[in-house]
């Protein structure tokens, strides 16, 4: 008689053992397994919600992969590029060059919980987690290399992890906190609840519903079906919340969960929330930024808080307040220090003016006149007048500009620490610096690594320190100072 996969699986999930020759905390010491380190009793009620068995995955990745494949092979390679927006193709270079490889460190995450999370049914999910991840790195890779033959930045879908690149830096320094750098319970805590059920879904969903409208089917199928693997692995944060709010670790958690909202938060501004309003055809807009947030992140995520008995962050009217305005803030820097990026930048035209006006009611009044300075700039001076050459003051936390200002309001403070005066882009930056002052006072920000004479001052010797190749890797306003082959009209405001 043939088993069936319920008479199976509950025994195949739940295989561990008393240790005879080591203690429990030999095998999963705290430093590696995370604290409040607790008997494994305390863990052996760990259930994820949605069973999987290896035969289970292995089929459903293996369609999955034949779906995007698909795709791929049923677009003929010349006309990779046909009806896709000029600004389209930015979002995804920028998108590329972001996630790929940060998807690999994703696989050493899930990784370090396939051997240090505290139940074997965890370490089965994470198991799947780190094949899954590792699949997120090589979708990317794959369809990157496709359209490095139009258009040769497209390496950057490789290559930036590798580059000192300021955007790619504040990745860096957030991924390497949130998992690189992380215990296996603060890594449930802080990739799989905090950014995988309550951000990642900006990038992933919301980025697919968009590719549909942008006739990007191949990028919407992709972004997609890594989707459902990452809501598969993502169950793996409710059961660790679980266990430490069960036994004594709910402070401790609602500390991960402040800080990792905050991090994801201000990431999410700088990749998300300016390339949906300033990349993405107006056509393609199905919602705005903001209120993507409302709906998937926020309500979503505050039931989540509200299960478990969690606070909202401390910080949140100040997050709220910043949906109306930050990424817009940001984007004026963005397109200010365009040539430190790997992408091109958008000035918003005409129409694009106008749906912003509509989603943002004070959008006109607060950011269209710097809009039209750029404007005169463009006309009087070209295109050099157009660009910022000043240093921008960087965050010691985030590592971002400092450009979250708006009338009335400059969110940026100092902390005075061991002699050493360190910047912040907002209020909940520091606590959070203050929180884990020996994580992060060694770290210097690219300015302060000019400064310090460890990076080049002069633009030109700074790009190359970048990584960035100048002029042909360098970022260019999307529509203006190109090449004349690449001109479009200019739009006018
Ligand atoms: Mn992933
Ligand atoms: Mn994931």
């Amino acid at each position: 008689m043939t088993l069936g996969r319920d008479d199976w699986l509950d025994v195949a999930r739940k295989v561990d053992w008393t240790y005879r020759y080591v203690s429990e905390e030999e095998v999963f010491p705290p430093e590696m397994s995370g604290r409040p380190w607790l008997p494994h009793d305390a863990w052996q009620g760990w259930n994820e919600a949605y069973r999987t068995t290896y035969r289970e995955y292995v089929s459903n990745q293996r369609a999955k992969d034949d779906a995007v494949l698909g795709v791929r092979s049923a677009l003929s390679k010349v006309h990779i590029l046909e009806g896709l927006d000029p600004g389209w193709l930015q979002l995804v270079k920028f998108h590329n060059g972001a996630l790929a490889l940060a998807e690999y460190a994703g696989a050493v995450a899930e990784l370090r919980m396939a051997r240090f999370g505290r139940d074997s049914a965890w370490r089965m999910m994470a198991t799947l987690g780190a094949l899954d991840e590792i699949r997120h790195t090589q979708i990317p890779l794959l369809l990157g290399h496709d359209m490095l033959r139009f258009d040769g930045n497209f390496d950057w879908t490789h290559k930036a992890y590798h580059t000192n690149e300021w955007m790619i830096i504040a990745a860096r320094h957030l991924f390497d906190d949130m998992f690189l750098a992380a215990d296996a319970i603060d890594l449930a805590i802080q990739l799989n609840l905090v950014f995988e059920t309550g951000f990642s879904n900006l990038q992933f969903m919301a980025m697919a519903a968009m590719a549909d409208r942008a006739s990007h089917h191949l990028f919407e199928k992709a972004l997609a079906s890594i989707q459902t693997d990452e809501a598969r692995h993502s169950q793996i944060g409710h059961p660790v919340l679980r266990t430490l709010i069960e036994n004594g670790g709910k402070d401790r958690a609602q500390f991960l969960v402040d800080k990792m909202w905050w991090r994801c938060w201000r990431l999410l501004i700088a990749l998300t929330g300016s390339a949906m309003e300033y990349l993405v055809p107006v056509e393609a807009r199905t919602r705005s930024f903001k209120e993507f947030m409302e709906e998937w992140v926020i309500e979503q995520f505050t039931k989540n808080l509200a299960e478990f008995g969690l606070e909202r962050p401390w910080f949140w009217d100040l997050f709220l307040e910043e949906l109306d305005s930050a990424h817009h803030s940001f984007q004026l820097g963005l397109y200010a220090y365009r040539t430190t990026l790997w992408f091109d930048v958008a000035m918003p035209d005409a129409e694009e003016r106008c749906w912003l006006s509509e989603k943002y009611p004070q959008w006109d009044e607060i950011f269209g006149p710097f809009w039209k300075r750029l404007e005169e700039e463009w006309a009087t001076n070209g295109e050099a007048g157009t660009l910022a050459y000043a240093l921008p003051a960087i965050c010691n936390l985030c590592q971002l500009p400092t450009l979250f200002v708006r009338p009335g309001k400059n969110t940026a403070c100092t902390l005075m620490l061991g002699g050493r005066n360190y910047l912040f882009c907002s209020q909940p930056c520091r606590w959070i610096f203050e929180q884990q002052k020996e994580r992060f006072t060694d770290h210097r920000s690219v300015v302060d690594r000019i400064v310090a004479g460890q990076a080049p001052g002069k633009l030109i010797d700074l790009h190359d320190w970048m990584g960035l190749e100048a002029p042909t890797e360098t970022g260019k306003d999307l529509r203006r100072g190109l090449s004349p082959w690449r001109l479009e009209p200019v739009p006018t405001a």
